[in-house]
């Protein structure tokens, strides 16, 4: 089990206040809920010095009990943001930190309108402590991509000309939900042919049947103990064109590149650009249009990014994934995603499935 009065102390040693408030509510913040206690249900945490408090209601307070241990829970029977209000008024605390890229502005709204305490915003502060991961959540992480390597392994022989991509997005869950994980990390994006290039494709919105020579690609993950893989592979429908293969082994060879210069000390930005460069160089440097990857834990987007844009200074023990792509208007795309931890000499590649050729399915 996780250490969580660790976490809870590292917590407070960030912040600037004397409590700490995350509020899950119609899923505002399950991560910091769980990160911090592990429970997984709607609530509000409100963590001092002296004290731990968890406030649900009774749909979660027997879950709670299950779930945690160490906490003061409060039922909340005044309703979310006036229990809140006041299970922390009658604390006399003075200054609440909470973050505000998980509040509600309205939430905020009705507890400074009640009065009882200065409520603090600040950022994210438990996504802060979350970048680096323990060798427990590593373990989390690395079974959540066999579990995604496994089951797209079984899919690919049952992929067959005429099935749709819904169908096709379909036995993938299903595949994924067979196993000891939790879930699917995200809904399964499946796409085929031309639709290859629309980079969140949502597959239910055209029941379009794979046909011969249509590229197919496949964004997915699992969840296990509420870790998240992340990972694409692109196949082809029976033989590929030249095209196909052409912007295959550029994606593949940038995708390697970028692996081998992930290790803590470099940039977002500059391992972004070693495979943006090498796309670019190949003429394709339009056609990729977002960022190189994105770290991933508890949620499957969260620190450090990888793109031209961020801030963001990769160290040992974060995990990313690493997913250049090139998408071609009325023809397709390629999409290659491996997700990696980061050490001090290089990154260990956790997902596993090949991607050195493009296999033929069907
Ligand atoms: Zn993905
Ligand atoms: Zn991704």
């Amino acid at each position: 089990m996780p250490d969580y009065p660790k976490r809870q102390q590292a917590l407070l040693e960030t912040i600037e206040g004397d409590a700490y408030l995350a509020l899950n509510y119609e899923h505002s913040d399950p991560v910091s809920l769980r990160y911090l206690t592990g429970f997984t249900g709607e609530g509000a945490f409100v963590l001092t010095e002296k004290e731990a408090i968890l406030l649900t209601d009774s749909r979660y307070t027997e879950q709670a009990k299950g779930e945690t241990s160490g906490l003061s829970i409060e039922e909340d029977r005044a309703w979310r943001t006036k229990a809140t209000a006041e299970a922390i008024g009658k604390r006399d605390l003075n200054r609440v930190v909470f973050p505000s890229a998980r509040v509600s502005f309205s939430w905020v709204e009705e507890m400074r309108a009640l009065d009882r305490f200065p409520l603090v915003p600040a950022k994210d502060p438990v996504a802060a402590l979350r970048r680096t991961k323990t060798p427990e959540e590593l373990d989390a992480l690395r079974r959540a991509a066999a579990i995604a390597d496994e089951a797209f392994a079984a899919l690919l022989p049952a992929l067959k000309v005429g099935m749709t991509e819904a169908e096709a997005a379909l036995r993938l869950e299903v595949l994924i939900r067979e196993t000891d994980a939790e879930g699917i990390a995200f809904s399964v994006n499946a796409s085929a042919g031309s639709n290859t290039a629309l980079n969140h494709y949502n597959p239910s919105l055209d029941p379009k049947p794979l046909a011969e020579g249509d590229l197919l690609l496949f964004d997915f993950g699992a969840c296990y103990a509420g870790y998240r893989s992340d990972i694409t592979r692109t196949v082809s429908v029976g033989e590929p064109s030249e095209r196909a293969k052409e912007i295959y082994d550029i994606v593949l060879r940038a995708n390697l590149a970028a692996i081998d210069a992930v290790r803590s000390g470099k940039t977002g930005p500059e391992v972004d650009a070693i495979a943006r460069n090498l796309i670019t160089e190949a003429g394709y440097g339009e056609s990729f249009g977002h960022g190189l990857g994105h770290g991933i834990g508890l949620e499957v987007h969260e620190p450090p990014g990888l793109s031209p844009l961020s801030k963001d200074t990769l160290e040992t023990g974060m995990v990313a994934t690493i997913e250049p792509g090139i998408y071609l208007p009325g023809f397709g795309g390629v999409r290659i995603e491996d997700d990696v931890i980061v050490g001090t000499a290089g990154c260990d590649v956790i997902t596993a499935f090949p991607k050195d050729e493009l296999i033929e399915v069907g």
